[in-house]
């Protein structure tokens, strides 16, 4: 008899060796309780990067009850795999300098995690939503089991989707170089973003992120930010010129650029 060896990563065990047992079937995961999971992790891990789109499917012949078990599972797994993003963020990303959460420089996000929504520091707003979300994954009220997931749980999802999407979008406008070497390791906004849109979780006026998958407003959005970015270049530049030419003028000049600045910022979303 051959000995299965058990598939457990014990203390002390590094992480390069984390996933060193053989690879399981569909098939062998379904019979298991938390098989469904498991296969997302497995299937990801091996296909992720190379092959996207082949995670964002479910396994055939599911039950339209497997299929929502199928489809909370992706939900958990992305907010995990995003609180990779928000640590590579850490050190980009100072409160000082980004003391909301923005992506595009028109939109503040207010953060949920508290009684009442209100402005956190980027960094923070980050790490309370992750934390939020997996408090509201794992709340036995919103759903009570992972291994039946009803049709009106998979609905909660896609506010929760709404909400971890502005990691993505803050990462993307803010630090792109951060979010580009992340996401070439990962491909993980290519596949959260197909994945929203295959399941109309997300609206493609919120997709602003212009990866691939992404609609093609994305890229409109994008155009705007940069001219609407080098117009305020060229303010500045301009501002710093006419400064040097009279000290007298300079107060006046910023206290007007600061104005027209805040009025950009026109639309702050509520949670
Ligand atoms: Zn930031
Ligand atoms: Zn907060």
């Amino acid at each position: 008899m051959t000995e299965i060896r058990p598939r457990r990563i014990r203390p002390g065990t590094r992480y390069k060796d984390f996933y060193s047992y053989p690879s399981k079937s569909f098939e062998e995961h379904r019979q298991d309780p938390l098989g469904m999971e498991q296969w997302i992790d497995q299937n990801t891990r091996e296909n992720g990067v190379t092959d996207p789109d082949s995670t964002i499917s479910p396994p055939v012949n599911l039950s339209n009850e497997e299929l929502n078990v199928w489809k909370y599972e992706q939900v958990r797994y992305f907010c995990k795999q995003l609180n990779w993003l928000s640590t590579e963020l850490q050190g980009y990303c100072p409160p000082r300098k980004y003391p909301q959460m923005i992506a595009t420089e028109q939109w503040i996000f207010l953060c949920a995690a508290h009684k009442t929504p209100k402005e956190c520091a980027a960094v923070d707003y980050m790490r309370h939503t992750l934390h939020f979300v997996g408090n509201q994954l794992n709340d036995p009220k919103r759903f009570p089991s992972r291994t039946t997931v009803k049709d009106v749980a998979v609905v909660k999802l896609s506010n929760i989707c709404r909400r971890v999407y502005r990691i993505f979008a803050h990462a993307y406008y803010q630090h792109k170089s951060v979010y580009e070497a992340f996401e070439k390791e990962t491909r993980l906004c290519e596949r959260f973003t197909k994945f929203v849109c295959k399941y109309n979780m997300m609206t493609d006026n919120n997709l602003i992120v212009p990866c691939e998958g992404a609609p093609d407003e994305a890229r409109q959005i994008e155009k705007s930010e940069d001219k609407s970015r080098q117009e305020k270049r060229e303010q500045r530049a301009k501002a710093a010129d006419e400064s040097q030419v009279s000290p007298e003028t300079s107060e006046e000049t910023s206290e007007s650029s600061n104005d027209e600045n805040a009025s950009e910022i026109t639309v702050i979303e509520n949670t």
